[in-house]
């Protein structure tokens, strides 16, 4: 299930790529991923976002966006960019004391003041948490929503995963790439010129092969912003997933030793990506900064999406 990055999709990056090109892109890996669609070739694959890019980060549950992709959302926003998060299902089955609309409403109320604290938008669809299915009407209804957005990119779980409502909202972002752009389908609304890229947020599954650190963020002066991010989802941090992995009487009572004790479970997890992806933080951000980053968030580039060269990179990752 390698990646051919040897193939026709090189050709996009145009001449010059080879020599220089590493010291042009601060020592970046060339990070073209061919589409490996011969009909690809008919559209614009290399998209040249403007100034003012629309990042959508389609996650299946509440907190899934902030947990892999917080730091950077907090970043791209700081710089003026439209983030959103936009979640799947409902979150009405992930507790073991309450759950349905009243869960629904608790879980919405604690990602919008998460979304709020980094400055980006909160949508969501209906969908009965824990019963995601990859369905026509699912996938057209997250074409029209990276139609209307006019996603230059789009974040979103890998397809092989623990949990399947991950896994299928992955099969159906993956599905509705290239589809965007073609006008028959779902043709109540308009559609795409391009392709956009999708990126897979970070995992640590092995099979079929471990993540890919294409993009890697250094988080480490916005990593205070996706602690509290974190901390605003009461229901999940300190209640449900506790209980789940059977920690839940270590959870502290009082807010500012919560706080604490988040940080203690959580921190270590953002390390770890940095220490996992060091080459490729050194590499982006030379030896000095790239060896002293403390926390990273780390995205692998899906094939499926428009194509990233030394071209278009640093205008849609503008936070590296
Ligand atoms: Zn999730």
């Amino acid at each position: 299930m390698g990646k051919d990055v040897s193939g026709h999709g090189r050709d996009t990056t145009g001449g010059g790529a080879g020599d220089g090109t590493d010291e042009a892109r601060n020592g970046h890996e060339p990070l073209s991923r061919p589409s490996p669609s011969p009909s690809n070739a008919m559209l614009s694959s290399v998209h040249y976002p403007d100034d003012q890019l629309n990042v959508l980060v389609i996650g299946a549950h509440f907190d899934d966006c902030e947990i892999k992709f917080g730091g950077t959302a907090v970043k791209y926003a700081e710089q003026g960019h439209d983030v959103r998060f936009h979640v799947l299902t409902n979150g009405e089955a992930g507790h073991h004391e309450i759950g349905g609309l009243e869960l629904t409403r608790t879980r919405r109320t604690e990602a919008r003041a998460s979304a709020e604290l980094a400055g980006v938008d909160l949508t969501y669809f209906e969908n009965h948490e824990g019963e995601l299915r990859p369905t026509i009407e699912n996938r057209n209804e997250v074409i029209r929503l990276i139609r209307e957005f006019e996603a230059d990119l789009v974040f979103t779980h890998r397809p092989n995963d623990y949990h399947p409502d991950h896994r299928y909202t992955s099969e159906l972002v993956q599905d509705a790439a290239y589809m965007v752009t073609v006008p028959a389908i779902v043709r109540d609304t308009e559609h795409l010129m391009y392709n956009p890229v999708i990126c897979y947020l970070s995992d640590d599954f092995q099979k079929p092969y471990r993540l890919e650190g294409d993009v890697v963020v250094d988080i480490d002066d916005v990593v205070e912003t996706k602690m509290e991010m974190l901390h605003q989802h009461t229901s999940q941090m300190y209640e449900w997933l506790p209980y789940n992995y059977g920690t839940l009487e270590e959870v502290p009572q009082d807010e500012e030793a919560r706080f604490e004790w988040l940080e203690e479970t959580w921190l270590p997890e953002f390390a770890d990506l940095a220490d996992r992806f060091r080459d490729e933080l050194i590499a982006a951000y030379g030896e000095e900064r790239g060896a002293a980053v403390e926390y990273a968030e780390a995205f692998e580039i899906c094939e499926y999406g428009g194509t990233v060269t030394e071209e278009n990179y640093e205008a849609l990752f503008p936070v590296v």
